[in-house]
């Protein structure tokens, strides 16, 4: 990591401590709602001081029409930078599908100071502390998604939602109030909520693209046909 890096982990960190005015769709930095990844957080704040080592809060503009709505953080991506899918290789590909298809503008550099910006596009997840092993339990999926609800009751101009996996689309039918008969997880699927739509991918991690369930242009397919319908 970087010098830099790891100013700007610091600068962050510092930004968001206890009880300061973060949004309410926000978990506070010490949220001890999780017993597991409260005792996870610790040990790898102990472990890795530089690092940011909390709930890490969306990236994006909350006035933007598209959420997408990840997992969780990952170890050494989110968890280390503090910004959603930066520093490891889901973020790679999806950074580069958002400047190509105009829902980000900059330069990925896979640093939070990056100067990267996103275009009417927020991201988050359905959990916003990383779990060990990339796995929350349903409890912590359950518990966190108070603040995924907060995230799309709070966004006043949003029409689509980017599911990435099954944990985020299941978690997200329950914060849209669909049953998951009338909206089963597919890749590319696109189910209706109101005047909300919610489109389905598998997940860009690492281990998807490896083994091919994703490939570049099945994930890319998804954001051409979310810009199609934007931006009709
Ligand atoms: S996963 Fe969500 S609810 Fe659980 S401790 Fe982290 S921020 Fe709090």
């Amino acid at each position: 990591m970087t010098t830099n890096s790891k100013t700007e982990n610091k600068r962050r960190a510092k930004s968001a401590p206890s009880g300061a005015a973060l949004p309410r769709s926000e978990p506070d930095r010490d949220c001890p709602l999780c017993p597991r990844l409260l005792g996870f957080r610790d040990a790898n704040r102990a472990r890795e001081p530089e690092w940011f080592n909390a709930p890490v809060p969306s990236f994006g503009d909350p006035d933007g029409r598209l959420l997408i709505v990840g997992l969780a953080p990952g170890m050494q991506g989110a968890n280390r930078t503090g910004r959603p899918f930066t520093g490891d290789y889901a973020g790679d590909l999806l950074y580069a599908t958002l400047l190509e298809y105009g829902f980000a503008k900059g330069v990925y550099q896979a640093r939070p100071d990056d100067g990267l910006t996103l275009v009417d596009c927020r991201i988050g997840n359905a959990v916003s502390c990383v779990p060990p092993q990339n796995k929350p339990i349903p409890a912590e999926i359950n518990t966190c998604r108070r603040y995924l609800a907060e995230k799309v009751e709070t966004m006043p101009n949003l029409r689509a939602i980017m599911v990435l996996g099954r944990i985020a689309h299941d978690s997200t039918l329950k914060v849209l109030g669909l049953r998951a008969a009338e909206a089963p997880f597919a890749h590319g699927a696109v189910h209706r909520a109101g005047a909300l739509k919610l489109y389905d991918s598998y997940h860009c991690s690492r281990y998807n693209t490896n083994t091919r369930v994703l490939t570049p242009d099945m994930f890319r397919s998804v954001f051409a046909n979310i810009r199609t319908e934007l931006y009709l």
